[in-house]
């Protein structure tokens, strides 16, 4: 039997279990050599929303970044970070997450984030009835990064990335995938208006004539608008009519962007 201290850093603490809860650090004893991974997994905190472990020396000071699958054997003292761990805090030592993600699996509970995150151009998944396995079948053969708010199935142990979405405010949780996954670099990883908000698919710019029998119910439509785009899955046809303002000030919000700011290509 031995101890492990482990520090949760950050916002992690939100993740511990119930019964673990208000302490800033976690004692844990241990029978027999344990994955780091195992160890942190088994306080409540996934491990996709771990970015950095590092092992303390003596004086609690300094220390090495460890692997998930690093065998704890004896005792010891963990600083466990979120994503993105300080840059300043052993910068050699590589990160354990992944940026860059801009293809996500999202669960039945994230509609709205669904279709915000296509309106900002990101491609996401979705089945709104799909069970776990469902989830995590899509995840895998389409190498998609999964978000949900169960902590339970982003410890599964399949999943390599993943994320789970702090606020149930949709549009702060876009702006939090964006932040999550660095997308806003320059040059950004996503396109507005280049998704079909319905099922996904990629929008292509058609020619008035092409849309005129589809919208042969809305003349005015036809009348004052000439910019008209089609879902080249499922058909629906987009243009730049009433809604768009609303959308572009969502787009504007969820990107941080000055109010009025027009980012339709
Ligand atoms: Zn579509």
């Amino acid at each position: 039997m031995f101890l492990v201290d482990l520090t949760f850093c950050g916002d992690l603490p939100g993740f511990l279990r119930r019964s673990l809860r208000g302490t800033a650090t976690v004692r844990r004893a241990l029978g027999e050599k344990t994955a780091v991974k195992d160890v942190i997994e088994a306080c409540g905190v996934p491990h996709v929303e771990v970015d950095l472990i590092v092992a303390l020396d003596a004086t609690g000071t300094a220390g090495r970044a460890l692997e998930f699958a690093f065998p704890v054997d004896a005792p010891v003292t963990l600083a466990i970070f979120p994503v993105p761990a300080p840059p300043d805090l052993l910068p050699g030592a590589p990160r354990l997450q992944p940026r860059g993600c801009a293809r996500f699996i999202a669960d039945g509970h994230l509609g709205t984030l669904t279709r915000h995150l296509r309106l900002l151009g990101l491609d996401t998944a979705y089945e709104r009835d799909a069970d776990d396995p469902r989830l995590l079948e899509i995840m895998t053969q389409e190498h998609r990064t999964l978000l949900t708010r169960d902590r339970r199935l982003l410890m599964h142990a399949i999943v390599h990335h993943g994320y789970c979405p702090r606020s149930h405010d949709p549009e702060e949780q876009a702006r939090e995938v964006l932040r999550r996954f660095e997308l806003m670099s320059q040059p950004p990883r996503f396109a507005p208006w280049s998704r079909c908000l319905r099922c996904n698919g990629l929008l292509r710019s058609v020619p008035r004539q092409a849309v005129i029998e589809a919208l042969a119910q809305e003349p005015r439509t036809l009348r004052y608008y000439g910019d008209f785009r089609r879902c080249t899955e499922c058909g629906r046809i987009y243009w730049h009519g009433s809604h768009a303002g609303q959308l572009s000030a969502r787009l504007a919000r969820m990107q941080c962007l000055p109010t009025g700011t027009r980012d339709r290509k």
